[in-house]
């Protein structure tokens, strides 16, 4: 197998906040690292305004007892990229790159309006900075945000998929950017997505162990987006990567919360084994309507295979990428 420095595959995940890359996709970006594909995550905020989620840390003795609240701001600030770093550790991330924007805040709070923040960055400046980071690491396979993100508007989750979109599209293209390095074209890209199949079945696992569920009226009545998933991957083996990526958070995560720890890894294997995702562009084709992927690199290491000897171009000569329109947003 080959180690992943030297593997010739890449997948690139993009992510708004430190905490992000522990409760979306942590699973399927651990079980690629141990296939020997180098994983890369990039994080386009520092989660400054990110506030304390664990109250026990306020307790004597924990790091955040007796602090103003200005104090325990700073203080977050400070941990966060240390707990980034343990998270990326525990997934296996071969690369942690920061985009280097500041943390919006939550819609239409002030955070919103500094200079710094994600939300005010002009959108050609943020993906140049994004494509940059692309034609240096080479990924064929990008996995971002989508584009219906009504369940959890953030703006900077917003920007994430914004940003993406463009940069997916130029990173191939020698007429942008020509500053920012060698162009790559990256062949496929994945919208994160949660299953409402997922949300039930671990609902219903709630229920049958604790008599309760975290998951209300608002959530269970939520419409899903199930019939745009393409591709489903079987994270069985590496479900630990989502509790240890977690609860290396510890200012984000309260560990007693059964939002996260309802259902240890074991628990949630049996309810629900997969990570889901959307195919949203390919270079490489596209499954049939009625098949489910389940390898985000498929029809790419078939490409690598046609090319023996050579490390693998990533250029497209000129073959624009194929949209795969996978279902209408309603
Ligand atoms: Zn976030």
């Amino acid at each position: 197998m080959l180690t992943a420095p030297e593997s010739p595959l890449c997948v690139l995940t993009i992510h708004a906040h430190p905490d992000d890359e522990a409760s979306k996709g942590a699973p399927t970006l651990a079980k690629y690292h141990d296939l020997g594909v180098r994983t890369v995550l990039v994080c386009c905020t520092g989660g400054e305004e990110g506030d304390l989620q664990n109250s026990t840390l306020r307790d004597e003795g924990g790091p955040f007892h007796g602090l103003t609240p200005e104090q325990e701001k700073q203080h977050l600030a400070r941990i966060r990229p240390v707990e980034l770093a343990e998270s990326a550790k525990v997934i296996g991330f071969d690369q942690v790159i920061m985009l280097g924007y500041r943390d919006s805040g939550m819609a239409d709070s002030p955070p919103n309006a500094h200079p710094d923040c994600f939300h005010q960055a002009a959108l050609d400046e943020a993906v140049g900075r994004l494509v940059s980071i692309i034609r240096r690491e080479r990924p064929q396979v990008i996995i971002t945000y989508g584009d219906d993100q009504r369940g959890y508007p953030h703006p900077d989750h917003l920007k994430v998929h914004d940003i993406s979109v463009p940069a997916f599209e130029r990173a191939g293209d020698a007429m942008w950017y020509p500053w920012a390095g060698e162009p790559w074209q990256p062949l496929k890209m994945y919208y994160s997505v949660w299953a409402r199949t997922r949300l039930i079945a671990v609902h219903e696992a709630m229920l049958a162990k604790l008599g309760k569920s975290p998951y209300d009226d608002k959530w269970l009545n939520r419409p899903g987006q199930d019939e745009r998933i393409t591709t489903r991957i079987d994270v069985a083996s590496h479900m630990r990567a989502r509790s240890g990526a977690l609860r290396a958070h510890a200012t984000q995560v309260d560990p007693k919360e059964p939002w996260w720890f309802g259902l240890d890894d074991d628990e949630l294997v049996a309810a629900y084994p997969y990570e889901d995702w959307v195919l949203a562009k390919s270079a490489v084709g596209a499954p049939d309507a009625d098949v489910v992927e389940i390898d985000l690199f498929a029809g790419i290491k078939e490409v690598i295979a046609l090319e023996p000897g050579q490390s693998f171009p990533g250029r497209l000569s000129s073959p624009a990428l194929v949209e795969t329109e996978v279902g209408e947003v309603a």
